[in-house]
């Protein structure tokens, strides 16, 4: 399966940092590799202006659940669109920790990105409390199972999965290249189980969880990792693409 490589800028950028960012991917094109940046809301047209044309695509890292309505601060997939995005992530666990999205939430934004023909990255990921508890499966099959009792096989079937353990994610600490396979296999299960074998084999399942350019390699190489996540390091052009072809290879 071809790998594919997103950056998640998170709440960094500003328009002179991102123009030298995003005009150094655009320089160096997509080195056989699918890859994008999803920015903040405030940048998207910025990254529209400046990627257009180029082997990179760019997205968004929420949406509301809403389409339309007095929602106060809220950013719909609609809008989205108006900005050529091409993915939002949906579910990071940043949002479930500490903007309260909820497993039926993430559920019902997977549906309004479907909605508008956006490709929800859905993330998934246990703490460390939970790794320890031994609940990693069941956690991570209690997220999936929320988009599937909602939209059924053809929402779950229509994303793009992120495993990311809420333990790596920009801690330095990287799940083992076992580590993640091992729950990356099991999320391909699930898939088989719920959506049939041709959309397990076919889902893009990211990893995410401090990834840089010295592990990206032996991570990509694992039979259920189909590429990256990828957040500090994608703020740095270099870093960003070095990972990418660590995927293309
Ligand atoms: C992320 O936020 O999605 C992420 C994987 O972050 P980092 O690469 O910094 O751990």
């Amino acid at each position: 399966m071809r790998k594919l490589v997103v950056g998640n800028w998170k709440m960094h950028g500003g328009l002179d940092a991102n123009a030298a960012l995003l005009g150094a991917l655009r320089e160096a094109g997509g080195q056989g590799c699918p890859s994008a940046v999803c920015v903040p809301f405030p940048y998207l047209q910025q990254a529209k202006s400046l990627l257009e044309g180029s082997a990179i695509a760019w997205g968004a890292q929420d949406l509301s659940e809403h389409a339309v309505g007095a929602y106060t601060g809220e950013v719909s997939g609609a809008m989205l669109n108006d900005f050529g995005c091409r993915y939002v992530i949906v579910g990071h666990s940043e949002r479930r920790a500490l903007f309260g999205d909820t497993d039926g939430r993430v559920a019902a934004k997977v549906d309004a990105a479907l909605a508008v023909k956006l490709q929800p990255i859905l993330c998934v990921g246990e703490t460390l409390d939970e790794r320890e508890g031994g609940v990693t499966e069941a956690v991570v099959e209690r997220q999936l199972k929320a988009v599937f009792e909602r939209g059924g096989a053809a929402a779950l079937a229509a994303c793009v999965i992120a495993y990311e353990p809420v333990w790596a994610i920009g801690t330095g600490k990287t799940a083992t290249p076992a580590q993640a396979q091992a729950v990356h296999a099991f999320i391909r299960g699930r898939l088989a189980a719920w959506c049939g074998a041709d959309v397990a084999a076919r889902t893009t399942i990211l990893y995410g969880g401090s990834v840089k350019p010295q592990n990206a390699a032996e991570l990509f190489g694992q039979a259920d990792i189909d590429g990256g996540l990828i957040g500090g390091a994608s703020l740095v052009a270099g870093d960003f693409l070095a990972i990418v072809a660590a995927a293309a290879s």
